[in-house]
């Protein structure tokens, strides 16, 4: 089953304590579409400007993704620039431009409208609302966020938190959401604006899940170095959604082991600057990484 993905797709300048790279391909959709490609087609809503690499769009276009609804605008595409301290957990936010993004007014192609998984990556929650009012009939929507929309634009994000059954934040934005430091807190609280459950990426501490009742938790694969975290989050996204797209199934059983790929996902990421491990990624090392997770947290051994 296909998948529908609106988010930025920028170009990058990272820096981490194992080095640069220089406008590098990027963004939240980029990493959540690329990532998500390797179990399902993915149709992509965005902009870029005419600076964005047309061999980018053409492997983008590879690897099964439907590049409809993205449009080319003359201009130059969002641009960002991050530096992570020597605790990668922490980043500054160097330069930001959204340059061709001020006047993404996003318009779905009619073949995106009936898909039945829809995510929303990061950006405007007013964006976020245009593409939701688009779709027919979803079968799941999940949405991320970050602080800047918590800070400036809380209405539009309450009340697009009321449409959303899955939401997927990381624990600093789940915290700034909630005005809760306890991450169960912070769930609770979650849930009650509106989500049916909520996914908290938690970086090198792995992810949680709550949903009703439920509770579920997975490590991040433990990695001897990190390149690199730009993106890791929006990898695990396109995992979760990309698996629960391809297997339709969203039991409670399903809904852990997408979490379990959404990790896999993120920690190939993390292995090397911005989309660069997802280029030369295959599917067999996808499979082994999740039978290692499966080890990995297996306790009740003879
Ligand atoms: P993450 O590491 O998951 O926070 O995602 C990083 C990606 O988000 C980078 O590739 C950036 O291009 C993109 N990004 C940074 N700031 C923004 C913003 N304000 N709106 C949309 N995308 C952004």
């Amino acid at each position: 089953m296909s998948l529908v993905v609106v988010g930025s797709i920028a170009i990058d300048t990272l820096e981490t304590p194992q080095g640069r790279a220089n406008d590098v391909p990027g963004g939240a959709a980029s990493y959540f579409a690329v990532a998500a490609s390797f179990f399902t087609p993915v149709k992509m809503v965005g902009i870029v400007g005419s600076d964005f690499p047309r061999r980018e769009l053409d492997w983008f276009a590879s690897l099964g993704i439907d590049l409809a609804g993205v449009e080319v605008r003359a201009g130059k595409s969002l641009r960002w620039s991050g530096r992570y301290h020597e605790d990668m957990n922490v980043r500054d936010t160097l330069s930001f431009a959204a340059n061709v993004f001020d006047a993404f007014a996003p318009e779905l192609p009619e073949a995106y409208r009936d898909v039945p998984f829809v995510f929303l990556a990061n950006i405007a929650p007013s964006l976020q609302a245009r593409v939701l009012d688009q779709v027919r009939a979803p079968r799941l929507v999940g949405a991320d966020t970050m602080n800047l929309w918590i800070d400036t634009a809380r209405g539009e994000l309450d009340a697009l938190l009321r449409r959303v059954p899955l939401l997927m934040v990381n624990d600093e934005e789940a915290r700034l959401l909630s005005g809760e430091r306890n991450m169960v807190r912070a769930a609770r609280r979650i849930l009650a604006m509106g989500p049916e459950s909520v996914m908290i990426k938690r970086g090198e501490y792995g992810a949680l899940y709550f949903s009703g009742e439920t509770v579920f938790s997975v490590p991040a694969y433990p990695l001897e170095e990190v390149f690199d975290p730009t993106g890791a989050g929006d990898s695990f996204a396109g995992g979760v959604m990309g698996y629960l797209a391809r297997s339709g199934d969203v039991s409670p059983g399903g809904i852990r082991r997408a979490i379990v790929y959404g990790s896999v996902l993120a920690s190939f990421t993390v292995e090397a600057f911005g989309l660069d491990r997802l280029r030369r990624l295959t599917r067999g090392e996808i499979d082994q990484r999740y039978r290692q997770f499966v080890s990995l947290t297996s306790f009740d051994v003879p």
